[in-house]
């Protein structure tokens, strides 16, 4: 079977799917993007993806080209045509296609909306959350709104790419004061002294993670406090647990983060039932 992808109202095959190179998200990296879990052919916390990608839309003034009911009609047809049961759907939006020149095109410039899906493979997170992830830390270069889902990504791709070369799954970001502000592709947390869980505030440093949000909710019912706070990257160094969160990995447990054991330097109970819990509590729509 092959994939299927969808651009501009059309679906076609993966392999051939192609937009212009005078897309504005190929030039400038102008677009915004989503990325929605499946889980069980049915998306995970829709509503939450959908309303942060008409924020990001707002803030970087792009017009969306479909209505947000053709929007999710779109992602569930990928699911369908694609046979996807786990996995994910990414769908991006960029400023369309025009000569290339740093002012917005001309009024009436449609917008590209490119969306496919692909498979996960649970077995291997699993595996991963099984055994626990190591981070390395790294100056956050970024530009200043990170809180957009642009896909402007260049320092979040060196930066992953920086912690493969290190041996590690995610690189930590860290700011000018020396606070870890989030993952180069995922929200960062700890258990601090207390057994609270520490996270930084979703002001315009990091993105709002909707699984983050979602974790909240979670953490709630297992009676755990959570503290919105920036965290030192010397606290996480000497913190019980720490974990990351993302659509693409849910919760993953650290258990190193430069070379210093995280606890016991085994996945902790705090991130484990975080992450067991998850899919109890986050709306799934077929
Ligand atoms: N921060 C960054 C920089 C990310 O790329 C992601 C994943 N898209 C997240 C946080 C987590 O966000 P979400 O839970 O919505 O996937």
């Amino acid at each position: 079977m092959s994939r299927v992808a969808y651009v501009n109202g059309r679906y076609i095959r993966h392999a051939e799917a192609g937009v212009s190179i005078n897309d504005r998200g190929f030039l400038f990296a102008d677009g915004i993007y989503e990325v929605i879990e499946v889980f069980g052919g049915r998306l995970i916390d829709e509503e939450g993806h959908l309303q942060r990608l008409a924020r990001s839309a707002r803030e970087l003034r792009l017009d969306l080209p479909v209505a947000e009911a053709a929007l999710r009609r779109i992602l569930r047809e990928l699911v369908a045509r694609n046979r996807v049961s786990d996995g994910h759907v990414y769908l991006q939006v960029t400023r369309g296609a025009a000569k290339r020149d740093h002012f917005f095109p001309k009024a009436g410039t449609p917008a590209t909306l490119v969306a496919f899906a692909h498979r996960g493979d649970r077995a291997a997170a699993e595996a991963r959350a099984q055994s626990g992830i190591t981070v390395i830390s790294l100056p956050d270069i970024r530009w200043k709104r990170p809180d957009i889902k642009s896909t402007s990504l260049l320092p979040n791709v060196l930066a992953k790419q920086q912690a493969r070369d290190a041996g590690a799954y995610e690189a930590w970001l860290v700011d000018a004061q020396g606070f870890v502000t989030e993952g180069s592709s995922s929200n960062a947390w700890i258990v601090d002294d207390a057994g609270a869980l520490v996270t930084h505030p979703a002001d315009s440093a990091i993105l709002s993670g909707i699984t983050r949000a979602r974790l909240f909710q979670v953490a709630a019912a297992r009676g755990l406090n959570i503290v919105e706070r920036p965290f030192a990257l010397a606290e996480a160094f000497k913190a019980s647990e720490a974990f990351i969160s993302g659509a693409t990995t849910i919760v993953l447990p650290v258990v190193a983060i430069d070379d210093h054991k995280i606890g016991s330097g085994a996945p902790g109970p705090v991130a484990s039932g975080l992450r067991a819990a998850f899919h109890d509590f986050a709306p799934a729509t077929p």
